[in-house]
């Protein structure tokens, strides 16, 4: 190991435990289940299986190959590995991943409905729906070959009778695409029980992503600029 690969690693370890914590405090899962990963050049930083996240150490979560050996560390990694090292292999942009069980999103994977962008923030998020991925067990290769088909080159996907997937150019990225689809999941809830959502057209979907990606929060004007 490079002392440059080492320090990386170790970075990226304490990002995985910050925000496999921070998923369980915005209640996005119960008990250990759920996992988060980040990509560090070839190799990846995965959540260990089974472990209290309110209880991770930076030492915890081991760091394997694309490959799935285990580079560094004592711990077991996520059953969901397999998972994780897919959607790495299908997905140069992808750099971090969120796997929550949180309860709309479960809700509706058990329905097998998508969630439509009846929201700003999905369509902003997500750029269109979120779909449901076919059924596999958890921990399997026939899973993760399924949700990588559902994600396409969105930035989430629903596991069935499971939960959901959330990917980003960053963990934090990564864990707000999961929040977005929760908050998402829960309000098509509710207004399906008020009557039909109104899904957002394919057009204003567009320029909303659009807007989003070029131009909210604090991106750079150019001097004289008036920004839009
Ligand atoms: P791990 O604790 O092994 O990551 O598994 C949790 C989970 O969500 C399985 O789908
Ligand atoms: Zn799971």
């Amino acid at each position: 190991m490079k002392e440059e690969d080492g320090a990386r690693w170790q970075q990226a370890r304490e990002k995985v435990v910050w925000a496999s914590r921070e998923m369980s405090i915005r209640r996005l899962v119960v008990g250990t289940w759920g996992n988060v990963s980040t990509r560090v050049g070839d190799c990846l930083v995965v959540t260990p299986s089974g472990m209290d996240y309110m209880k991770l150490q930076a030492d915890d979560p081991p760091v394997l190959d694309l490959e799935g050996r285990v580079l560094l560390g004592g711990r077991r990694p996520s059953t969901e590995t397999p998972m994780h090292r897919t959607i790495y292999r299908h997905r140069e942009d992808v750099r971090a991943i969120v796997h929550t069980h949180s309860p709309y999103a479960a809700a509706l994977s058990a329905a097998r409905q998508p969630l439509p962008p009846i929201l700003e923030e999905l369509a902003q998020m997500i750029g269109g729906e979120v779909r449901v991925a076919e059924y596999a067990l958890p921990g399997t290769q026939e899973l993760a070959d399924r949700v990588v088909a559902a994600l396409g080159d969105s930035a989430a996907a629903f596991l069935p009778n499971h939960g959901l997937v959330g990917v980003g150019r960053s963990v934090n990225e990564a864990l707000l695409v999961c929040e977005i689809v929760e908050k998402g999941a829960m309000v098509y809830c509710y207004a399906s029980m008020l009557g039909k959502p109104t899904v957002l057209d394919e057009e204003k979907v567009k320029w909303l992503r659009n807007e989003f990606l070029t131009h909210y929060g604090q991106k750079k004007t150019t001097p004289g600029e008036v920004p839009g």
